[in-house]
Order: structure tokens, then sequence, then C-alpha cells
């Protein structure tokens, strides 16, 4: 268990264009701990989604290469793995919540179909055993109804509850990674604030790990306790969340930073110059009250 569950070192995907070589991730080192929460926030476009794509040997063109780097999953590089060991990986070891998932469950099929589509895919087992893992992954991302919604189709679920759904999907084998690319922003406020809180809950009971692609520094600040801030596709800042929240060493990262919206903030507060405030007061998310740390170095974190 020494070994990081997810070790990402120098990671290169590149896609050749009709414009030229996009070097979407160019150098990308990130380290998941067992059971640990890495948030990976930047800009749009910074290469965030290729590189959570690139681990699920996922990218879905052929333009697409890889230029160097290592993807280390408990040790073996997946870079390097056949086809259709990386197949039995992805799903059963490494679930992934995709960005662009809210639009597609497919709206013909009920919420019970295509979760138990997802679970028989992974597991040789027949439908009705399907139908109560189906069940209890509902139950495990505190569906309200569960059995009803599992009759359901997409429509009929609200935007929190197809989230959900989808992560219900990405966890029904249980995973020891949760790979989540912006899980809450088609979301308004109240409804991320809920699916943000529930990952921290499944990371606590079930010790899944998660990468938490996003471009809220409130997000990261409410649950994680490592970040990663990538730009151009390289990382130019990683360390223990509260440490790069109070003394950020890029201007970029105080750029992210000063975008978290400012809603809940009364009158008085927001005539506060920003830089004048600690991040956590401004965040529209308030971090949870913190745990007693052991320690506060990253490396130790590792
Ligand atoms: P983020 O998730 O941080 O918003 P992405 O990882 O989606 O950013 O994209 C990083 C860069 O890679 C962008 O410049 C994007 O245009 C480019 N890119 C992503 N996918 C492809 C593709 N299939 N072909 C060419 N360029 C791509
Ligand atoms: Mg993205």
């Amino acid at each position: 268990m020494n070994e990081p569950l997810l070790q990402i070192k120098g990671l290169r995907t590149h896609f050749q264009t009709d414009s030229g070589l996009v070097k979407a991730v160019d150098g990308v080192d990130l380290t998941v701990p067992h059971g640990g929460i890495l948030g990976l926030v930047g800009e749009s476009g910074s290469g965030k989604s290729v590189t959570g794509l690139s681990v699920m040997g996922l990218l879905g063109s052929r333009r697409a290469r890889n230029a160097g780097g290592e993807i280390l999953f408990k040790g073996r590089d997946l870079l390097k793995i056949a086809n259709k060991e990386l197949r039995n990986i992805r799903g059963a070891e490494i679930g992934m919540v995709f960005q662009s998932a809210m639009t597609g469950l497919n709206p013909s099929f009920r919420v019970e179909t295509q979760l138990t589509e997802v679970i028989r895919r992974h597991q040789k087992i027949d439908q009705a055993a399907a139908r109560r893992i189906a069940l209890e992954s509902l139950e495990l991302v505190a569906m309200p109804d569960p059995a009803r919604k599992l009759k359901s189709y997409p429509h009929e679920l609200s935007g929190g509850q197809r989230q959900r759904v989808l992560i219900a999907m990405a966890l029904s084998c249980n995973p020891e990674l949760l790979i989540a690319d912006e899980p809450t922003t088609a979301l308004d406020a109240t409804v991320q604030k809920q699916i943000v809180d529930l990952l921290v809950d499944i990371n606590k009971k079930r010790g899944t790990a998660i990468l938490m692609v996003t471009h809220d520094f409130g997000v990261v600040a409410r649950m994680c306790r490592t970040v990663a801030v990538m730009r151009h596709g390289k990382v130019v800042e990683q360390g223990i969340v509260e440490q790069v929240l109070e003394n950020p060493q890029h201007a970029y990262t105080q750029t992210l930073m000063d975008a978290v919206p400012r809603l809940h903030l009364t009158r008085e507060e927001r005539a506060v110059p920003r830089s004048l405030r600690r991040l956590h007061e401004v965040i529209q998310i308030a971090p949870p009250a913190p745990e007693p740390r052991k320690e506060l170095s990253y490396a130790a974190a590792q």
C-alpha cells in the first residue's frame, strides 16, 4: 500500500489537428493516494478532461497521441497494458463520470435498463442480481425513493437526480478510483453542494479515491485534501489545499480563486476587497470544519 493508487508522471497527450499540433496535456504529474481526494482545477481548455480521459484510455479520437509519460495505477502503467485488460480495469477498478454525461443518459430507456447494462458489462451475473446492485447503487447515492426511480425515464428526474444516476453507474462495480469530471457544473448552487457532500460521504464510507475535476475552487476547498492547478496542459501548482489557498504561488491560481462566485456574501462582506480576505471567507460553498491533520507537508500526504 506504499505506492499511491494513481500516479501520473510526465504525461503528454497531443492531438494532430488541421491547424497543427495541440499539446492538450504536456507534462503532467499527479498523485492520488489510496482513499484520497485530489482536486484538479483549471480554466476551460487547460487539459483537465483530456487528463481524465487519458487515464481511462478513452480519448475517442484517432488524432490523439500519447507523446510520453506514465499512468501508474496500483503500480502498473495503463499506457502499456493490453486493450482488453484496460477494458476490465475501466468501470471495474476505475469509474468515471464524464463531463458531457448529463446529456448522456439515453432518454428512451428506463434508469434500471441503463444501470443493469453497465453492471452486467463488468460482472458475470444474471439480470435479477444486476437489478439488486442497481438498487443498492441508487441507495448509495442517496436517491430519494430509489425503487421507483429505477422504473423512471431520465426526463422524469431532476438534474441533480440524473447526476446521481450517473454517479451510481460509475460506482456500481465498486471501483477504487472515481474520476468525476465537473460533476456539479450544470447544477444550481444548492444541488451542487448536495453532490459535493455526496461524493465526500462516499469517499468516507467506501474509501473510494476521487480525482475531482472542476474549474471551481469553492468545490476544491470543500472536498479535497490536495489540489493540482492546471494551465495550458501543465500543472503549475500542486499541494495541500489549505496551503495553496492561503499562499498561492502562482498568479494564475489567484485568478482562479478570484473567479469563485460571491453570491452568499452580505453587502458589507462584498465591500471588502477580495485581496484582503482569506479565500474560504469568500467562497460560495464554505469548507467544512477542518479535521485535525497529523501533518501539513504535501510530501507527507502522499
Ligand atoms: P478542460 O477539460 O480543462 O476544459 P480539455 O482537456 O477538454 O480542457 O481540452 C484541452 C485542450 O485540448 C483544448 O485546447 C481542447 O481544444 C483540446 N482538445 C480536446 N479534445 C480534443 C480533440 N479530440 N481534438 C483536438 N483537440 C482537442
Ligand atoms: Mg473539461
